[in-house]
């Protein structure tokens, strides 16, 4: 039984493919030493990536928890290394796929967005080397990597 963080949604969608996207952020070089960002910086990058993608800001923690984690409303980022461009992709990923009907957790569709963010917010490089570390390890994601397209998409087919 797997015990879920926060009150996100979707819990009966089976998480299928979280080891191998943790897998394969481990080869991307852009997730090894990543540059802590200035504070005004990483609560600013933090709104733009929300307003791309038409979503609510999310409320910011950054004290009492062990872990970093986000639900449709909250993204939670508890130490330095995780106030960096790789954590804050992953979870505002995790945000944008949790405001949408496809809350599929590391599955597809959080996938696609997540490649999405990496490509508009770090850059293409970034965004190569996760793909080819996607394909390496069989993560599943959509071609296609306009954000009102993707967004569209995850609130049309439902995920069984
Ligand atoms: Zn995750």
């Amino acid at each position: 039984m797997k015990s879920w963080i926060g009150d996100i949604p979707n819990t009966h969608v089976r998480d299928f493919q979280r080891k191998k996207v943790y897998d394969a952020e481990d080869k991307c070089i852009f997730w090894e030493k990543p540059d802590k960002l200035p504070i005004y910086s990483f609560r600013g990058k933090i709104s733009q990536i929300a307003d791309w993608a038409k979503v609510p800001v999310p409320t910011i923690l950054e004290d009492g928890h062990e872990y970093a984690y986000a639900t449709p409303t909250q993204i939670v980022l508890p130490y330095p290394i995780t106030k960096t461009m790789p954590f804050i992709c992953h979870e505002m990923a995790h945000v944008i796929n949790y405001n949408t009907k496809n809350a599929d957790h590391h599955g597809k569709h959080f996938a696609t967005v997540y490649l999405a963010i990496v490509k508009k917010f770090i850059g293409k490089d970034a965004y190569e080397e996760l793909v080819s570390n996607f394909r390496a390890k069989n993560v599943q994601y959509l071609t296609h990597d306009n954000i009102d397209d993707i967004m569209r998409l995850s609130n049309k087919t439902v995920t069984k």
